[in-house]
């Protein structure tokens, strides 16, 4: 789950890492007495749950107050539309910050390094809105530490990396302490994300938080009831907001062949075939253990709001899920909706000979095994 930058701010600074002061406003007239309280000198910013705002034109200094309430009340209400994000998102409140002086923009980060089971920290001179870009194509200016689960990361280490990344020696106490903080945050707060850009370096030598972006393993969400009741729609992807509302794990992929499956192994496997024949699959859906015709056929929508698809893969096994009530769903599904790509099924296990009994005369396609599904598929497809 992902959360406003006002709202990392603030469990940031419960950590004692420094922010500038702000807060939310939700229209002009709110904006208005923050900005009052910097004398004018403030920086308005979009709070959405995406990135890239500055360069879509929702960060902006100011040095009145009144022109920032101004720009805060017309950029509510406004879809900002950035690389990252490119279908946008309705601006609905704004942080009305406290503007700083920025000498230099550093990044810091923290996040889960999968491939080595640790909590990593990456370190960047060249912070700021570019760093896309620096990650491409300068990855030895990003310095990665590994924190060790059992003992924790030492002062000496944080001090080594930090040198390493180049941060200027005046800098790096303050670059220290805030890793330290950065990495509790992390690991109280059952982060998946915590990201810092820019740190910012101003020209009277203090380090401070600029942005702030965390983001909350949901499965852990139960741990943060505060955080919780908070969460908004933030995924990248219409259709995966539609999927997380509906409670169905899906994930949007850039191919073409729709992969509807149960068991997350099941679907992963699935999507090797497909790829194994050929095809790109154009998503991961997992029906989950148990699933009803009801539930198979909102699925089924899912897969059609997708315009890339070209046909479906199904694969399922069947246990707690029953063949006959997936089947049940997908002739639901051809019944009630426009499915007009071709669809291939291979059903096994619990229900299965009487899910294939309700599939004959449909203009579904079977297939014995997980194989001959995907090779079908792809050829029906791209036929
Ligand atoms: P993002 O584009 O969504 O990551 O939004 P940021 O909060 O990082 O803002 C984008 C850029 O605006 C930053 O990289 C800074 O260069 C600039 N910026 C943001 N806040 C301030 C500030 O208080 N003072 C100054 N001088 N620049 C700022
Ligand atoms: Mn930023």
């Amino acid at each position: 789950m992902k959360l406003h930058e006002y709202q990392s701010k603030d469990l940031l600074s419960r950590y004692g890492v420094p922010v500038p002061g702000g807060d939310v406003a939700h229209n002009a007239a709110e904006a208005l007495p923050i900005a009052q309280k910097y004398g004018g000198k403030v920086v308005v910013k979009a709070q959405v749950l995406m990135g890239g705002r500055g360069k879509a034109g929702g960060v902006k200094l100011f040095t009145d107050s009144q022109e920032a309430a101004t720009f805060a009340g017309e950029l509510i209400g406004k879809r900002l539309i950035s690389i990252q994000n490119p279908q946008g998102m309705i601006v609905e409140k704004v942080l009305v910050g406290e503007q700083i002086d920025i000498a230099e923009e550093y990044y810091l980060s923290v996040l889960t390094d999968r491939a080595v089971a640790k909590v990593v920290v990456m370190i960047s001179k060249e912070g700021g809105m570019d760093i896309e870009e620096v990650a491409e194509k300068h990855p030895d200016a990003i310095v990665r530490l590994h924190v060790d689960p059992a003992w924790g990361l030492s002062d000496y280490e944080i001090r080594a990396a930090v040198t390493e990344a180049n941060i200027p020696a005046p800098a790096r106490n303050q670059m220290v302490s805030m890793i330290k903080q950065l990495v509790k945050a992390y690991l109280e707060s059952d982060a998946d994300l915590i990201e810092i850009n820019p740190c910012a370096w101003t020209p009277e030598g203090k380090l401070l938080a600029a942005d702030a972006k965390v983001s909350i393993d949901e499965n852990a969400l139960y741990r943060h009831a505060s955080w919780s009741e908070t969460q908004e729609d933030s995924a990248d992807d219409p259709i995966e907001a539609e999927a997380s509302k509906r409670g169905i794990a899906y994930v949007k992929l850039d191919g073409d062949i729709a992969i509807l499956g149960n068991g997350a192994g099941l679907v992963m496997c699935s999507m090797d075939e497909v790829r194994a024949a050929g095809g790109r699959p154009a998503n991961f859906l997992d029906v989950g253990g148990g699933a009803n015709a009801e539930r198979v056929k909102a699925c089924m929508e899912l897969i059609l709001m997708d315009k890339n698809v070209k046909g479906l893969m199904i694969n399922v096994f069947g246990g707690i899920t029953k063949g006959d009530e997936v089947a049940k769903g997908i002739l639901a599904a051809f019944d009630e909706l426009q499915v007009s790509f071709p669809v291939v099924a291979r059903i096994e296990g619990t229900g299965a000979e009487a899910g294939r009994k309700l599939l004959e005369g449909s203009s579904l396609v079977p297939a014995e095994t997980m194989q001959e599904a995907a090779q079908k598929i792809v050829e029906l497809a791209y036929s």
